[in-house]
């Protein structure tokens, strides 16, 4: 596996929108690898439907 930032893309069950999550693998030494996954742009687009999920409350739930 090679080591360096990378990038994964995950599709927002909300809006199928493609979200890209920032992935960086290093070794630490040579039988340990340490995987950091950057949320950031995640929970970035996760908050842009925190309004609309909270507006789009179903008449029964009053
Ligand atoms: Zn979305």
């Amino acid at each position: 596996m090679a080591s360096g930032p990378t990038a994964l893309t995950v599709h927002c069950p909300h809006c199928e929108e493609p979200i890209e999550v920032p992935v960086t693998a290093r070794h630490l030494s040579r039988t340990e690898v340490a995987i950091s996954v950057d949320l950031g742009s995640a929970r970035e687009h996760i908050a842009v439907h925190v309004p609309r999920l909270i507006t789009d409350l179903p008449p029964t739930a009053r």
